[in-house]
């Protein structure tokens, strides 16, 4: 069966209005589009855990820093809604920017602290601009689950926490971060990476297993964890660091000791693609016991 595509508000509203009334759960999904296997985990984890699958496609100006890489991301729409088909997704949401933006917006969403530090330093109004559009976008669908990959940590933790604050009634699901074989974590900007850039890409993930390995092995010292997992670039000049954090998973706060769950997470520049990763570690068993 294909995916319904549906590009009005007004339309998606009547027809969600329709599913609803037949009892059907909502899994909704948002995207920027240009899918890959990491959208289809997600949208698999919906279609298990739902009756009535919804992807948004839109890329959202106001979540850009820079026009050029605004301008220059792909937008494979046709292939995205055989992607979409192949999966078993009931409904494609794809507003143009005016649809979604008809007047000047004046009303934004800021969560505090959580945007604080890793991509909120580096990249100013990009998640005032990603929270608004999700706002938006489940008001929209108004689905009863909505999922989002670990990959973008901290769009998870900063949606989660609107979630919470606004006691919005939908409930977030976290999926695993899909990755080639290599450890890249799947990105639709992977594919502007040159043959070259591309065989250096997974040392990102290599660092932070580096980093990782540490924690589980007892470090408490997050400074020298960082300054080990930082070494593993320096055989790559072509790599520069934007910055590699130990952050606590839920305000994404640097944290001064390694007693607890963190999240590592860094963000490089290669050539002109900017690559962010992260892993979820925990401290050696029995460390806490041990040293207390
Ligand atoms: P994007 O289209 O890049 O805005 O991503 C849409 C959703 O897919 C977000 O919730 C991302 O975190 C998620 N996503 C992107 N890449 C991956 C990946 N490699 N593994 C899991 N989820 C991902």
């Amino acid at each position: 069966m294909s995916a319904e595509l549906i590009p009005s508000i007004l339309d998606l509203r009547h027809r969600l209005a329709e599913v609803r009334r037949a009892g059907r759960v909502i899994g909704f999904v948002p995207t920027m589009g240009a899918l890959h296997a990491g959208h289809g985990s997600l949208i698999e984890m919906a279609r298990q855990q739902t009756d009535c699958v919804v992807v948004s496609i839109f890329v959202n100006p106001t979540q850009f820093n820079q026009q050029k890489d605004y301008d220059l991301y792909p937008r494979p729409l046709a292939e995205d809604l055989e992607f979409c088909s192949a999966r078993g997704v009931d409904i494609v949401f794809a507003p143009a920017v005016e649809e979604m933006y008809p007047r000047t917006q004046l009303v934004f969403v800021d969560v505090l602290r959580v945007t604080e530090h890793l991509c909120g330093k580096f990249r100013p109004g990009h998640f005032r601009g990603v929270t608004t559009v999700v706002l938006k976008l489940l008001n929209i669908v108004q689905p009863d689950r909505a999922y989002f990959g670990e990959k973008d940590a901290q769009q998870l933790a900063a949606i989660g926490r609107m979630v919470a604050d606004l006691d919005l009634p939908v409930q977030i699901v976290a999926v695993p971060t899909v990755r080639e074989a290599d450890g890249l974590a799947l990105s639709s900007r992977n594919r502007r990476l040159s043959p070259a850039e591309r065989r250096i890409a997974p040392i990102v993930h290599r660092a932070l297993q580096v980093a990782e390995e540490q924690i589980a092995a007892g470090a408490t010292d997050p400074q020298q964890v960082k300054t080990k997992a930082l070494a593993t670039f320096h055989p790559f000049p072509q790599i520069r660091v934007e910055y590699l954090e130990i952050v606590d998973p839920l305000e994404m706060q640097p944290v001064e000791r390694l007693d607890g769950p963190v999240r590592v997470a860094a963000a490089v520049w290669l050539g002109a693609t900017r690559l962010i990763d992260n892993l979820l570690c925990r401290p050696a068993t029995g460390q806490i016991e041990r040293f207390t």
